[in-house]
C-alpha cells in the first residue's frame, strides 16, 4: 500500500548506516510521464490521465534486497523548470530526471535539471527516458542519451509507464540502491 506524505526531514539513515528510508524525487518537463511512472511504480497500474498539474510525496514500504525500506516519491510539478528547486534539492536522496523518448524538448529540459543537480553537488541521479512504447516517434536516441549520462556521471535507463511493472520497478529499486550506496 501507499500514501501521501508531507515533505518533512531528509531521509534518515538506520542503525547499520544503510537508509531504512529513501527519498526519490522525480524531474522534468511537464507531459514526460513523472506521474504515469509514479503512479505504476506505486500501484502496477497505467492511469493515462493524471492531473498535470498535481505535485504530492507519497510513501510505500518496499523490500529491496531482502532488505525493507520505506520509499518516498516526490512527484514534482514545473512549469518553468528547475528554477524553485529548494523543496526537493535538501529532501531528495536519488533523482530521476525524467524526458520522453518521442519529445527532444523535454531531453533538452532534462540537461537543465542535470545541469541544476551537478551545480548543487547532488548525486546519485538516473536519467530515465519514458515512453518506450513511442519508438516509432523516436527524437532522442539511446547513445545521445547515454553520452549526456555519462557527461553528468548518472545511470541511463529507457522505460514505458505502460508497458510492464517490471522495468518501472527495476528502475525505482536501482535508485534505492544507489541512494543505500550514498
Ligand atoms: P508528467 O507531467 O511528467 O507528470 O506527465 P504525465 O504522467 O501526466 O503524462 C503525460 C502524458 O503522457 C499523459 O497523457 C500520459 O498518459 C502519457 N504517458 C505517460 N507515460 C507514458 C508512456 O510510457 N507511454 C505513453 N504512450 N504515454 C505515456
Ligand atoms: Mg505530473
Amino acid at each position: 500500500m501507499f500514501g501521501k506524505v508531507k515533505t518533512g526531514q531528509p531521509a534518515a539513515a538506520g542503525p547499520d548506516s544503510s537508509p531504512a528510508e529513501c527519498n526519490v524525487v522525480l524531474l522534468g518537463m511537464m507531459g514526460s510521464g513523472k506521474s504515469a511512472l509514479t503512479v505504476k511504480f506505486l500501484t502496477k497500474r497505467f492511469i493515462s490521465e493524471y492531473d498535470p498539474l498535481l505535485e504530492d510525496v507519497y510513501s510505500s514500504e518496499q523490500v529491496v534486497d531482502q532488505q525493507p525500506v520505506t520509499v518516498r516519491v516526490m512527484d514534482t510539478c514545473d512549469q518553468e523548470g528547475p528554477v524553485n528547486n529548494e523543496r526537493y534539492l535538501t529532501w531528495g536522496s536519488v533523482f530521476l530526471v525524467v524526458y520522453s523518448i518521442d519529445s527532444m524538448e523535454s531531453f533538452k529540459c532534462c540537461q537543465l535539471y542535470l545541469h541544476m543537480l551537478s551545480l548543487h553537488r547532488k548525486s546519485p541521479i538516473i536519467l530515465l527516458g519514458n515512453k518506450l512504447d513511442m519508438d516509432l516517434y523516436r527524437q532522442v536516441s539511446r547513445s545521445e542519451a547515454e553520452s549526456v549520462a555519462s557527461c553528468y556521471g548518472c545511470v541511463f535507463f529507457e522505460v514505458s509507464a505502460c508497458l510492464d511493472y517490471l522495468s518501472v520497478q527495476h528502475v525505482f529499486f536501482e535508485a534505492i540502491r544507489r541512494a543505500r550506496k550514498g
